[in-house]
């Protein structure tokens, strides 16, 4: 597998989204370009002339990565060259400012794969809430806990009908990679929710950030899913259903909450993932849960 992120990159140590940038690179075929707006990964990527990774980068604004993903992509095809185009950004250029940009290119199914890696919050500016910040979070802009929930990103991407959208956690990197694979092996409009523990965000040690992942996957807050064509879900990682409250003690960001706030979040984790469980078995018949954790092992 090649490394296409080099060493000596400015990300903050023990950064996830380093991390999963990382394994997503791994897995594009060479002939790649990648779009990245306003994000940690922007930083990341580096300054003019520097640059972290081998890959050709064309940086957007905040607003317009869809928007340039897609018109990058008709022009490759229009030139008759075979080049994957990958947006890489962060949640704040996904949920919020660039949801104008990438709905259109969904509903105009444009031939890219747009990864989301979610920290939860605007990090790279200090770490102000965005509408991929959980419910009860603190940031710098909710210095007493969110009191709306986190947007359903996976669902609103899989509305449009696009052929193929997923979660996905570096602390879980063949299923990860196995979605960047089912992913790049169709054509349209392909998403992927990549949930990245951050170290000064999320109030985790800098060794934490994979055990904190792990956590909120086991415990159901962050469950691992693909759907294709808006309708089929798969389940492809079973949790073991640990306590919620493991993964957010884990965190300062929820140290202020009350213990009922916190068995108000697992009874909406346990919810969310009846429902999840539901569309799954809607499709794929009961045992479609158990048949997906034989297919994809945990990391
Ligand atoms: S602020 Fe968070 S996401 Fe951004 S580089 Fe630092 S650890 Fe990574």
């Amino acid at each position: 597998m090649i490394d296409r992120l080099l060493p000596g990159h400015a990300s903050c140590p023990g950064c996830a989204v380093a991390l999963a940038v990382r394994y997503v690179l791994q897995g594009l075929p060479d002939r790649a370009v990648l779009v990245v707006p306003p994000s940690c990964i922007a930083v990341l990527m580096g300054p003019l002339p520097l640059s972290s990774t081998t890959l050709p980068v064309l940086q957007t604004a905040f607003e317009t990565a869809a928007a340039a993903a897609a018109g990058l992509a008709r022009a490759y095809r229009a030139l008759g060259e075979d080049v994957t185009v990958v947006c890489l950004a962060g949640d704040g250029g996904t949920y919020d400012i660039g949801l104008q940009a990438l709905s259109g290119a969904a509903e105009r199914d444009e031939d890219f794969l747009y990864v989301c890696f979610d920290n939860e919050a605007y990090q790279n500016t200090g770490n102000q809430k965005s509408s991929a910040t959980p419910w009860g979070a603190r940031t710098t802009s909710t210095p007493r806990g969110k009191t709306t929930r986190k947007k359903e990103i996976v669902e609103i991407l899989a509305a449009h009908r696009i052929p193929y959208a997923a979660t996905a956690s570096p602390a879980y990197r063949d299923d990860l990679l196995a979605k960047v694979r089912r992913a790049l092996g169709l054509h349209g409009t392909r998403f992927l929710n990549v949930t990245c523990p951050c170290v000064p965000g999320w109030g985790i040690g800098e060794d934490a950030s994979l055990r904190v992942g792990r956590l909120g996957v086991e415990s159901r807050a962050v469950p691992l899913y693909e759907v294709e064509d808006g309708t089929r879900y798969r389940i492809t990682h079973r949790p073991a259903g640990i306590p919620v409250g493991d993964y957010l003690r884990a965190q300062s960001r929820y140290a202020h909450l009350t213990a009922d706030q916190v068995a108000a979040i697992q009874a909406e984790v346990e919810r969310r993932w009846e429902d999840l469980v539901e569309r799954c078995e809607r499709v794929n018949g009961p045992a479609a849960v158990d048949r997906a954790e034989a297919r994809v092992p945990a990391s």
